[in-house]
């Protein structure tokens, strides 16, 4: 992901595990350990995303949103121990594009950034994407394997397309399904499966193959050698 990403964050820990992780992934990373120093690395600069702390010294994260969304759409990804409803909802109606809770996973916070990012049109589609003999056109919505077209439904398009983008990712329930719902994952429920399960089956018939495995008590991934 070749993103440049504003990282605004008081706890030294936090911030150098986001700083090292981002940077492994290709982006390229400012940071800012208060309110005023944020207030002013992002008046100085423009950046693809915010990673945002609400808890700050000097400026808390929800004045700073509050500022920024005055002149500027710069999708702002909230990382908050707060964790009532109410702040939650208050921050997105701020303006913020999401929200994850602390403690968080680093791989969540990874396919947050890539839904926001392409919501926002800063990450391109690619044409085509191929993993082995399965080719997508995220475009045309059309997947082939070998060359023989699938009939897919929109939500396992989708699917696919996220399984296809990061072959060997692990997918959770939760990201899958707040990515291709684009709705909060509230309780365990069997949405998710149901459809990956109806995906798996018909790229099976396709392939005569499983191209997507569970992953026991984490989600799901492509097979890298599909
Ligand atoms: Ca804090």
């Amino acid at each position: 992901m070749n993103a440049k990403i504003a990282l605004v964050e008081d706890e030294p820990d936090i911030r150098k595990m986001l700083r090292s992780f981002l940077e492994g992934k290709g982006c390229t990373v400012s940071e800012a350990a208060d309110g005023h120093a944020a207030e002013k690395l992002l008046a100085e600069e423009t950046f693809d995303l915010i990673l945002m702390d609400l808890m700050l010294p000097g400026i808390s994260g929800e004045q700073l949103i509050a500022s920024l969304r005055r002149d500027s759409d710069t999708p702002v990804i909230v990382i908050s121990a707060k964790s009532m409803l109410e702040t939650r909802l208050a921050v997105l109606r701020l303006g913020a594009d999401d929200y994850i809770l602390k403690p968080f996973d680093l791989n969540e916070v990874l396919v947050r950034m890539e839904v926001v990012l392409r919501r926002a049109g800063r990450e391109k589609l690619p044409e085509m994407l191929r993993v082995g003999s399965l080719t997508l056109y995220p475009a045309e919505n059309r997947v082939c394997w070998a060359d023989a077209p699938l009939s897919l439904t929109a939500k396992e398009f989708q699917l696919l397309l996220l399984f296809m983008e990061y072959p060997q990712k692990v997918y959770s329930k939760a990201n899958l399904y707040e990515s291709v719902w684009n709705e909060e994952y509230f309780c365990e429920d069997n949405t998710v499966s149901v459809h990956v399960s109806n995906l798996r089956a018909k790229l099976k018939k396709a392939s005569g193959r499983d191209l997507i495995e569970t992953v026991w008590g984490i989600g799901y991934r492509m097979k890298g050698d599909a």
